[in-house]
């Protein structure tokens, strides 16, 4: 989708408050720990080039990413750390993370078997990181066999440098301990199996990191605490209390593009789900579902100048339409999502009023819109 340059609407990155979170991190670090920012999808969508400079400023040991394409992007804007690619990437692309120096990792031995084919063709080094499934179930060695066979395969292997092992924690985030004890237990238990000693043993994300201590993991993955948000956040529990304050860095603006009054019985976008039932000033916003603000957010209620109004009738692809409490001229502003974590706009209600998480609304907003950095 190209950017929309021509059009008001854009996602507003505050890089002070990503520098802050960072920062609080590096020194919330244990003893002889270092910190892997999270930018895998465009930095959940903030920017990765920008964040990822910031990280590298703050004294990031290097960068993690899901696919490899995120890894060569900040390959080709100068950032050298290492960079760790989350997601199983297809084997026959091994050789291109061995020239980019990318890390990747391995979900299997299957894997290793067919990469090494690739890199034995270049006389190539790939640097890798084991996935153990500690009970995330998603990738990554959950057998004692497969584990141990994929030692052996590794020893004396030159295709492979073995810079890391690590695992996911599905439940890091949550008040009930028993689950999250119990991926300790297996990661601690797949470990005692090694027999090649990678440089880094890791298993904390930003919750991990945040809401325990003592896990004994070389490396933080820190994640969603660069952009200020809880990773304890769903609708219904109550947010478990970080180590320290997260500063929310993004917001959403727009613009109206157009004002009128409606009059009794006039409708409201497709399938009129709102009709007037007296004058009635509307405003129009140049936003839509084709954005990432998707037509479940009808109902929620937006900053428009200093009077939050409610969404009427259905988002459109591109443009939504507010009710408002008195005229305001074309070009007010209009807070669509607000960084202010006391705001009602503020994004966690967001993904609360349409059933989700933050990480999800922060994720759906698309290139069309632009990023617009500052520092504050
Ligand atoms: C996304 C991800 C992280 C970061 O998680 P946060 O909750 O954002 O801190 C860490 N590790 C893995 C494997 C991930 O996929």
């Amino acid at each position: 989708m190209v950017p929309g340059y021509h059009r008001p609407a854009v996602v507003k990155v505050n890089l002070g408050a990503i520098r802050r979170n960072l920062e609080n991190e590096m020194k919330h670090l244990e003893p002889g720990q270092k910190m892997l920012a999270v930018v895998k999808a465009n930095a959940y969508g903030h920017g990765a080039v920008e964040v990822a400079k910031v990280a590298d400023e703050v004294g990031a040991a290097g960068f993690c990413v899901a696919i490899l394409d995120e890894a060569l992007q900040l390959r080709h804007n100068d950032i050298v750390k290492p960079i760790l690619v989350l997601g199983v990437v297809s084997p026959e692309y091994a050789p291109i993370a061995a020239v980019n120096g990318v890390s990747l990792t391995v979900p299997n031995l299957e894997w290793l078997k067919e990469a090494e084919k690739y890199l034995e063709k270049d006389n190539l080094q790939l640097k890798i990181h084991l996935g153990i499934d500690s009970g995330m179930g998603r990738i990554g060695f959950n057998e004692d066999e497969d584990f141990i066979a994929a030692n052996k395969f590794l020893e004396n292997n030159d295709n492979f440098f073995v810079e890391g092992m690590f695992a996911h924690f599905a439940s890091a985030d949550s008040s009930d301990e028993s689950y999250f004890e119990r991926q300790i237990k297996k990661f601690r238990h797949m470990e005692s199996l090694l027999t090649v000693k990678p440089k880094w043993i890791h298993i904390d994300n930003t919750a991990a990191s945040i809401f325990h201590s003592g896990i004994k993991s070389d490396l933080v993955r820190f994640g969603i605490g660069i952009y200020g948000l809880n990773p304890s956040s769903t609708p219904d529990t109550p947010d478990l209390k970080p180590a320290f304050k997260l500063e929310p860095a993004l917001s959403f603006e727009s613009e109206l593009t157009h004002v009128k009054t409606i009059h009794k019985g006039d409708g409201v976008s497709y399938g009129s789900t709102f009709v007037a039932d007296e004058d009635t000033i509307i405003g129009t916003v140049p936003v839509g579902y084709a954005d990432g603000w998707i037509r479940k957010f009808q109902g929620f209620k937006v900053k428009v100048g200093d009077k939050y109004c409610t969404i009427v009738g259905r988002i459109c692809m591109d443009q939504f339409m507010v009710k408002m409490p008195e005229k305001m001229p074309v070009g007010t502003k209009v807070e669509i999502i607000s960084a202010d974590p006391t705001a009602p706009n503020n994004i966690k209600a967001a993904a609360d009023y349409v059933d989700t998480i933050h990480y999800e609304v922060a994720c759906l907003l698309n290139d069309r819109l632009p990023r617009v950095y500052y520092e504050k």
